[in-house]
C-alpha cells in the first residue's frame, strides 16, 4: 500500500524503509491509493481510524490510539456569519497533533523502532510524547528553553527525556537533527507519516458536512503541519470522487514571524530570512518552515491566500473566543484573528471552516499576563 518519494531526487522507497528523509537530503512524501468505504466508515467508533483504509498502517495491532479524534464540528457567529469551528483543542494532549502522533507512533510501532527523537515549540513534543508513553517506546523531545511550562511538565510527566535548548526555536532544530542521524526522527515537519495523520481534519470536516467539501477553510500556519495535512487530505477525497473540488486554503501567520505571508505577499520564489519577532502565538512562530516551498504551492492551487495578524488582533481574539466559551492557547486566537479579517471580503453563502488548535490550560502564566 503505497510508497515513500523524495520530492527532490524522486527516488522511491517502500513505506516500509525506516528513513525520515532521502539519503540525498530531501523531504519525503507519501503515495498512496486510499479507499473510503462510506458505509463501513459510518458505522465505526467516532475517533480518525473510521478511515483505516485511507492509513498507511498495515496492521490493527500496531494502531496507538487513545480513540482520538471526529471532534465536534460546531457553528459559531462571528460579525454577524456562521463559520463552522472544528474543535481540535479537544483532543487527549490537547491539540491536533494528537491526530499526527497516533498514525507516526503506530507506524514507529510497526517498524520495530524502540528510540524516537523530536523537537518542538511544545504541543508536537508532548503528542509524540504520550503516544511513546502508550506504545511504551523511548522518546527524547528538544524543546526551546522559553517554552511553556505546562507543556515542560506535560512531556515529562509522559515519561519522555527532556531536552531544553538554549536560544532560538531554530536551534532546537539543529540540535535534534544531530541526535536524529543516530535515533529515528518522530518529526512533525520532516517524517511524511504525521501528515497522514493531520490529513484525516479534511475526512472528518467532510463526513460532518454530509460529505461535501467546505468552500474555505482557514487555518493557522507555522510549520504548516495542519495545512498541508488538510489540503492532502481534501486531494484524496477528490482524487477518489468523493467530493468534487478543493476548499480554498487560508493561512493565518502572527505578523512577527510571517515568511509564507511576505513571501505570498511579494510574490517571491523563495521563503525570505526574516527579522523574526517574539509573538503569543508560540505555536506558529518558525521562521524557517523546512516545508514552506509545498506550503506556498497548496495554498496557490487552491485559490487561497496567506494572512498576517498583530499581536493586537490576535489578543482581541483570544478575548472573543473566551467570551463565546472556548478556552484556547494564543495560538488558536491567531487563527480566528486570520478568520476576523477574512470575513468582510467573503460570500454570503460560503462555507466557511476554521479550527481551535490547542487548549487554553497549557498556557496558563500566559494566560494571566495578557489577561
Ligand atoms: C502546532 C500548532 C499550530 C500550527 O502548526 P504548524 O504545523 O506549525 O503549522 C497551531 N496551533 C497550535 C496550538 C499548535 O500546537
Ligand atoms: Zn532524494
Amino acid at each position: 500500500m503505497g510508497k515513500l518519494i523524495c520530492i527532490e531526487c524522486h527516488k522511491e522507497f517502500p513505506l516500509e524503509e525506516k528513513i525520515w528523509r532521502c539519503p540525498c537530503g530531501g523531504l519525503l512524501d507519501i503515495e498512496l491509493q486510499p479507499i473510503f468505504p462510506i458505509d463501513k466508515i459510518k458505522q465505526r467508533k467516532p475517533n480518525l481510524w473510521r478511515y483505516r483504509e485511507a492509513i498507511p498502517v498495515l496492521n490493527q495491532e500496531n494502531i496507538v490510539s487513545f480513540d482520538e479524534g471526529f471532534t465536534p464540528l460546531i457553528p459559531v457567529g462571528f460579525q454577524g456569519k456562521s463559520v463552522f469551528l472544528k474543535q481540535d483543542h479537544l483532543f487527549p494532549t490537547g491539540s491536533y497533533k494528537d491526530r499526527g502522533a497516533s498514525i507516526l507512533i503506530s507506524k514507529v510501532k510497526e517498524l520495530r523502532i524502540k528510540k524516537v527523537v523530536e523537537d518542538s515549540s511544545g504541543n508536537a513534543g508532548c503528542a509524540i510524547a504520550a503516544y511513546c508513553a502508550k506504545a511504551k517506546i523511548k522518546c527524547e523531545i528538544f524543546v526551546p528553553e522559553d517554552t511553556a511550562a505546562g507543556k515542560l511538565a506535560q512531556i515529562q510527566w509522559y515519561g519522555a527525556k527532556l531536552r531544553r535548548i538554549p536560544g532560538s526555536r531554530e536551534d532546537t532544530a539543529r540540535a535534534v537533527r544531530k541526535a536524529a542521524e543516530k535515533d529515528y526522527y518522530a518529526s512533525h515537519c520532516w517524517n511524511p507519516f504525521f501528515f497522514q495523520g493531520t490529513k484525516t481534519f479534511a475526512f472528518e470536516v467532510c463526513e460532518q458536512l454530509g460529505w461535501r467539501p467546505p468552500d474555505s477553510i482557514i487555518v493557522p500556519v507555522g510549520n504548516g503541519t495542519l495545512l498541508l495535512g488538510a489540503y492532502l487530505g481534501f486531494n484524496e477525497l477528490l482524487n477518489t470522487g468523493i467530493i468534487q473540488k478543493v476548499p480554498r486554503i487560508i493561512g493565518v501567520q502572527a505578523a512577527n514571524c510571517a515568511p509564507l505571508y511576505q513571501s505570498f505577499r511579494k510574490d517571491l520564489e523563495e521563503i525570505p530570512k526574516i527579522d523574526k519577532k517574539e509573538t503569543v502565538a508560540e505555536g506558529i512562530a518558525i521562521a524557517e518552515p523546512i516545508r514552506g516551498k509545498q506550503i506556498l504551492e497548496a495554498v496557490k492551487r487552491s485559490k487561497g491566500e496567506l494572512i498576517a495578524v498583530s499581536e493586537l488582533e490576535i489578543k482581541n481574539s483570544l478575548r472573543t473566543l473566551c467570551q463565546k466559551g472556548f478556552y484556547v492557547e494564543p495560538t488558536s486566537a491567531a487563527t480566528i484573528a486570520g478568520l476576523s479579517k477574512y470575513l468582510p471580503g467573503s460570500n454570503s453563502d460560503e462555507v466557511i471552516v476554521s479550527v481551535l488548535t490547542g487548549h487554553g490550560l497549557k498556557t496558563t502564566e500566559k494566560m494571566l499576563k495578557i489577561l
